[in-house]
């Protein structure tokens, strides 16, 4: 895969911080009036393929993080939005249930959903 400038700079948005994000906030992030929406989910999805990038489906959106050697999931407060990265306790059922149904995983997906401390502080 080339990396040319923009894929580069989509990239450095998501290496910021472990906020997920989406291809329409890291539109906004990218200040390049060159870029546009398609080139950034073509960019994403590209990183996806070979495994740079994870992602997370929440309300029919796509989130895309870095993948890091501790790949983890996602707790979401359904009133501030924010994302919490929590540990991934998957591996072990994923691996059984594969075996069981010779199953071949690709991937998989899990995000949990509440509300969290300081929300629920504010209700
Ligand atoms: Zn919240
Ligand atoms: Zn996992």
């Amino acid at each position: 895969m080339r990396m040319t400038h923009q894929r580069q700079m989509i990239l450095d948005v998501l290496k910021k911080d472990y906020q997920p994000k989406s291809a329409d906030m890291i539109l906004h992030l990218i200040h390049d009036p060159k870029l546009n929406l398609s080139t950034v989910y073509r960019t994403l999805d590209a990183f996806f393929n070979v495994g740079i990038l994870s992602k997370s489906t929440i309300d029919n959106i796509n989130y895309y993080y870095v993948t890091d050697h501790k790949h983890h999931h996602y707790m979401v407060c359904t009133q501030c939005k924010k994302m919490f990265p929590i540990d991934c306790h998957l591996d072990e059922i994923a691996k059984d249930v594969a075996e069981k149904h010779e199953f071949k995983i690709t991937h998989h997906d899990m995000t949990i959903y509440g509300i969290c401390k300081e929300c629920q502080l504010k209700m």
